[in-house]
Parts: C-alpha cells; sequence; structure tokens
C-alpha cells in the first residue's frame, strides 16, 4: 500500500510506447489523484493497478488520468472546481437529487459514483478516460502514387487520425503486422498488382479477416466493382474524391468496422480479446519474437474458488468480479500487452518485451492489489483473490507449448494453496 502514496513524476504514463521491461522496471504506473477522509479509494486505485497519489502530497500530477474526490472531502466543491480545468474528476457521493448533480456538472465533474458501487464503476470510468486519448482510427493508405496518398494522408491526419503509408505493395503486409489498422485504404490500380490482388493476398491471414478495406477507384464499370467486393474489398470511394469530405467518408467506415469488430473479436462481459484473436495474437507474437530475439512472457490467471463467490453471492456479483479483474488487468498492464479472456473466469496475457523474473514482479503486484480489493453484495463485504502461473518464450516454441507450460504452472499455484504466482519449472521445448 504504501508505495502507492509516494508523489513521483517520474512515473509518466507510457502511452503506446513499448518499453523494456527488466527487473528493476516494474510497471510505469498510471496515476490517479485521490481526495479523501479515508484510504478506501486509494485501495480501490490500486487494487484496479492504478498509482494512488494523495493530495498531502501536493497538487495533482499533470500526468494522472482522473481525479477522485469525495464528497466529504469537498463539501463546496471547490476542488473539484479548481482539477476539472485539467483533469477528468470523479466525485464519490450518494446525493442523487436533481439540483446536486446540476451543481456537480457546473463545477465540471465528469463522472459520479456511489460510495457503495466501489471497484467495478470505478474500473470502467478509468477504462475508458484511460483509452480516450487513444481512440484515433489508424488509417493505412495503399497507393503507389507517393504524392496522392501523401495528399490523403494529410487530410485523415488533420481530422486527428493516425496515418500510415505505403507505396510498395510488397511491404503492405508486413505494415499491417506492425501498424496495425482499423482500416486500409488502398488504390484499386497498381502498377504489377491490382488492389483486388492485394486485398486477397492480405485475407488469406485469418487475423486480416475482419480488416476493412477501401478500394479508392476511379472504377465506374458496376460489374468491376461487384468483382472486387466479393473478392474481400469492403467499400470504394470513387476518385477524384474532394480532400476535405475524405476523413468524413472513411470515419463512417471506420466507425462500423471498430463496432463490428468489436462484437466479433471481443468478449461482451469484459471487453477484452476473445479466446480465438488471443490465440492468433500469441502466433503472431511467437514469430516476432523469433525473429527479433526480443524476451516475451505469458501468463495464465484464474479466480480462485470462484465457485464459491457464484454459490454465496449470485451470478451478478460473480460477473462483476470478472469485470472488475479485467479492469485491474487493464489499469496495471501496458497498453501494448495483450490481455484475454480465455475462458470463464480464467485469463490469458501476453507481456511482451518481458523477461520471466519481471512478468513475475507484475503479476504479483497485480495480484496482491487485487486481493485488495473489497466487494460488495447484499450488504455482505467480500474479497476474491486469483492465481497465476507464468511461461516464457525460447527460440521456436509453439504456441500449444507454452500454454500448456503456463497453465501447468498456474495448476502448481492452484495446488500450494492458491492466491500465488508461480513460474514454469520447464522453461524451453
Ligand atoms: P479454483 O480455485 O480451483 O479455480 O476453483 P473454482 O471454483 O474457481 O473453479 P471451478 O472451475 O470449479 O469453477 C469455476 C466457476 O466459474 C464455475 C462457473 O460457474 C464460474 N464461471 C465461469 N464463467 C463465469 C461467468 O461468466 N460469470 C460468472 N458469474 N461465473 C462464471
Ligand atoms: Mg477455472
Ligand atoms: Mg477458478
Amino acid at each position: 500500500m504504501t508505495s502507492g502514496n509516494k508523489p513521483n513524476t517520474s512515473f509518466a504514463f507510457q502511452g503506446n510506447q513499448a518499453t523494456a521491461r527488466d527487473l528493476t522496471d516494474a510497471i510505469p504506473a498510471k496515476c490517479i489523484y485521490v481526495i479523501e477522509k479515508g484510504d478506501e479509494w486509494q485501495k480501490n486505485v490500486m487494487g484496479l493497478g492504478y498509482q494512488a497519489i494523495t493530495d498531502d502530497h501536493g497538487p495533482a500530477p499533470q500526468n494522472c488520468i482522473a481525479a477522485i474526490v469525495e464528497h466529504d472531502a469537498d463539501p463546496n466543491l471547490d476542488l473539484c472546481r479548481s482539477l476539472a480545468d485539467q483533469h477528468k474528476v470523479i466525485l464519490v457521493s450518494d446525493n442523487d437529487q436533481f439540483d446536486f448533480r446540476l451543481t456537480a456538472a457546473r463545477a465540471g465533474v465528469h463522472a459520479i459514483l456511489c460510495s457503495a458501487l466501489g471497484a467495478v464503476d470505478l474500473g470502467g470510468w478509468l477504462t475508458d478516460f484511460d483509452n480516450m486519448d487513444h481512440d484515433a482510427y489508424r488509417i493505412l493508405i495503399i497507393d503507389d502514387d507517393e504524392m496522392l496518398s501523401q495528399a490523403y494522408a494529410l487530410s485523415l491526419q488533420c481530422a486527428g487520425m493516425i496515418v500510415e503509408t505505403v507505396n510498395k505493395p510488397a511491404t503492405a503486409l508486413r505494415t499491417i503486422n506492425q501498424f496495425k489498422p482499423d482500416l486500409v485504404l488502398m488504390d484499386l490500380h497498381m502498377p504489377g498488382i491490382s488492389g483486388v490482388e492485394l486485398a486477397k493476398i492480405i485475407r488469406q491471414y485469418r487475423r486480416n479477416l475482419s480488416l476493412p478495406i477501401v478500394f479508392l477507384s476511379a472504377e465506374r464499370d458496376e460489374e468491376r466493382q461487384r468483382h472486387a467486393r466479393r473478392i474481400g474489398g469492403d467499400d470504394f470511394i470513387s476518385k477524384p474524391v474532394e480532400l476535405d469530405k475524405l476523413a468524413e467518408l472513411i470515419e463512417i467506415r471506420a466507425d462500423r468496422a471498430r463496432a463490428l469488430r468489436q462484437v466479433m473479436e471481443k468478449d461482451s462481459l469484459t471487453g477484452l480479446l476473445n479466446h480465438a484473436r488471443f490465440k492468433d495474437h500469441l502466433n503472431l507474437e511467437l514469430a516476432r519474437a523469433d525473429r527479433t530475439k526480443t524476451p516475451l512472457s505469458i501468463i495464465m490467471i484464474d479466480l480462485d474458488h470462484f465457485k464459491s463467490v457464484n454459490d454465496t453471492y449470485g451470478h451478478q456479483a460473480g460477473d462483476e468480479v470478472i469485470q472488475t479483474l479485467a479492469h485491474s488487468l487493464r489499469g496495471a498492464l501496458r497498453r501494448t500487452d495483450i490481455i484475454s479472456r480465455y475462458g470463464g473466469e480464467e485469463f490469458a496475457v501476453i507481456l511482451l518485451d518481458t523477461p520471466v523474473a519481471s512478468a513475475h514482479n507484475v503479476m504479483d503486484k497485480i495480484r496482491s492489489a487485487f486481493a485488495n480489493i473489497t466487494f460488495e453484495a447484499e450488504n455482505l463485504e467480500y474479497s476474491v483473490t486469483l492465481s497465476a502461473g507464468i511461461a516464457t518464450h525460447v527460440q521456436g516454441i509453439s504456441a500449444d507449448d507454452i500454454l500448456k507450460q503456463a497453465d501447468d504452472a498456474l495448476y502448481q499455484a492452484k495446488k500450494k494453496g492458491r492466491n500465488r504466482v508461480e513460474i514454469a519449472k520447464k522453461i524451453g521445448l
């Protein structure tokens, strides 16, 4: 608990950047500023994987994701008012009156948390705030015409999108893997290869099946457009396209694609990747680790005695525990780490660029913080623990083998009494 109270501006939020983890470099915690009389919200914040910084240590750091203010500690909402200029403010109050809500809104409060709701609701808000700046659409432009692709890129960037361009079709696949676009905007006519052919190649990979491809085309022939659609290109934008309209046209399509992908690839209870997509990512990342010789660790996590949580507090309460653990993992891990709901009350995580000892360090912090969260159901308070097993990449290891090793380590953790993190005995093939 005490480490969470240290103000430390060097814990700058890392955004999308992947930084190497070693033994001394635990997670650069994302921080939340907390103003309260007791320590309940600090505990919840830490349980959700964030660093809590209290007002005892001075003003709110610039980079904090949100400020949580307990109404009792700020009865006139003066602190809320001064924080709201720079930060997202969450007020903890049980006052449900319209007038109070209005006063709070005028003081710049973004969210009001009822004190009984605790961790699961807070986790939802923090995940939203944390993701807010990172929701820009990622668009890959494939066009042999450099000048034209730059012009398209500029107009999309001006609309807040993140854009990458490819002028040599042969490099498209590699860029797709690295850049992970939400949508590909592709010229239908390129020298040596047509857009339709390139779309075919892109879709030979299962993980690209749901990647929307929009053709930019002067093609007016409806038969040819139909043919291209059948092959897998999802849509057409006719050339010449007015640059100031392009962003709007792309945004509509990217919006739809993202919503669809959310349904296809994500688990509906937690919003994390589902099992099938996790396996796709794992195969990709293992191949990358083989190639780049960077460390990679896998963690399998399972809630302890979860059946009895359901039996004692009800299935709804169980669902909230699962959601809270999802928030904790999101909060504590980097945006580049890959987190999935592997099955029922089981989660799997890929920690990129992370040797096994650091993975253990990181996971053990998550374990102990999560165990400190107090859940509430039907006026009963309870807490839940988790067990985890870790395996690490060695050259040439298969997805099935590394998962089996992590699963064996998880089994050991259960056998040794639960609420613990174990590393696979057999490291290697
Ligand atoms: P252990 O410590 O050995 O893991 O014990 P356990 O009780 O957690 O393990 P077991 O596999 O016996 O039970 C898992 C329980 O998780 C049973 C199942 O009903 C529950 N569960 C699985 N998915 C969900 C879900 O989506 N929501 C809820 N509420 N419960 C779920
Ligand atoms: Mg289980
Ligand atoms: Mg379990």
